[in-house]
């Protein structure tokens, strides 16, 4: 298994008591293999990455208990400096904002550059023709005049294939992507999202792709992992989902995608908010929202019930998930 995340917690200590971001979150990934997490925000599925990445703790974040494998490693148990040398060319990281992840002083040219000067010691020259061939890779016109420009001068389309550029040029093993696509609109979203899917299958690269839309996940994820409150709640091959989820919560979210063939029906919305972190609702901590949420729901928390009804590994955290799956 390329990545294993197993019961991973983590805290936030806020004015507010503690929030508890994540709590006892449990996924894997293999190589060539693209997992999806999906929820809305607050959910826990960025802090969980951030802690994959080891980019979280410190204060106020902290990781109280887990694991998180890598090749069978404990990256947790690592330090900060071998950490370091395991981000950027075994993993790496895509944000949302790519406007505010490159350096808006320095040329592309020399950002994607650098990733090679630094990590592979090689010359200003040599880092400069990497810099090009990568800019190709990722379709950016005109890579060699381009090269020299700054990130504001390209579109949000183009940098965020930029990032994707950089993402890559170490070769990682593993790619996180939080919201690749989120600020792009829907035709750019289309193809940065197809790009990255085609780069993933050629390196044969672990993808997890964190997401609140599950619109975007169908064509290009293998599995997803549904979180809500900090937990877990489904985890399905992805056409096991989108034929009948075993959660409220999942089927929730799949009611609120807009659908061509449904043009002038009325969208879904889950109502209410998710629950604040620090005061997490007891039993299922969706019950303040569930549909099907009956009197147990408000006292006990549902565990991760196999629900395996084919090969495929499924989980669902709801007391009541016969009755969503058939219902
Ligand atoms: Fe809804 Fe109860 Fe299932 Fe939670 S356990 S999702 S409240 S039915
Ligand atoms: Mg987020």
């Amino acid at each position: 298994m390329l990545l294993e995340v197993r019961d991973l917690h983590v805290e936030f200590h806020t004015r507010d008591g503690v929030a508890r971001a994540v709590n006892g979150v449990s996924y894997a990934v293999e190589a060539g293999e693209t997992l999806a997490v999906l929820g809305e925000s607050g959910s826990g599925k960025s802090v969980t990455a951030q802690a994959v990445m080891g980019i979280l703790d410190m204060p106020p974040g902290r990781i109280t208990a887990g694991e998180v494998l890598f090749e069978g490693r404990d990256l947790l148990k690592l330090k900060e400096e071998e950490r370091r040398k395991v981000r950027g060319a075994e993993m790496a990281m895509i944000f949302q904002d790519a406007l505010s992840s490159l350096n808006p002083v320095l040329t592309v040219g020399d950002q994607l550059g650098e990733m090679f000067t630094v990590h592979r010691g090689m010359s200003r020259k040599d880092a400069r023709a990497k810099a090009v061939e990568l800019m190709d890779r990722v379709r950016i016109p005109a890579a060699r005049e381009r090269v020299r420009q700054y990130p504001h001068q390209f579109s949000g389309g183009m940098r965020q294939r930029i990032m994707i550029a950089m993402a890559m040029a170490l070769e990682p093993k593993l790619i996180i992507a939080d919201e690749p696509t989120t600020a792009l609109d829907v035709t750019v979203q289309a193809q940065v999202m197809e790009l990255l899917a085609e780069l993933q299958r050629e390196f044969r690269m672990g993808l997890i792709l964190i997401t609140h839309d599950l619109g975007v996940v169908a064509d290009v994820a293998d599995k997803i992992a549904v979180m809500y409150a900090g937990r877990i709640v489904e985890s399905a091959p992805v056409h096991d989902i989108y034929k009948a989820p075993a959660h409220p919560y999942t089927r929730g979210l799949l009611d609120s995608i807009p659908r061509l063939d449904q043009k002038g029906r009325e969208l879904y919305a889950i109502k209410g908010l998710p629950p604040n972190l620090t005061r997490i609702p007891p039993g299922c901590a969706f019950h303040p929202r569930c549909p099907m949420a009956q009197e147990v729901c408000r006292t006990d928390v549902p565990p991760l019930y196999d629900v395996t009804e084919s090969d495929a590994e499924r989980g669902s955290a709801c007391h009541f998930w016969r009755e969503c799956l058939h219902g």
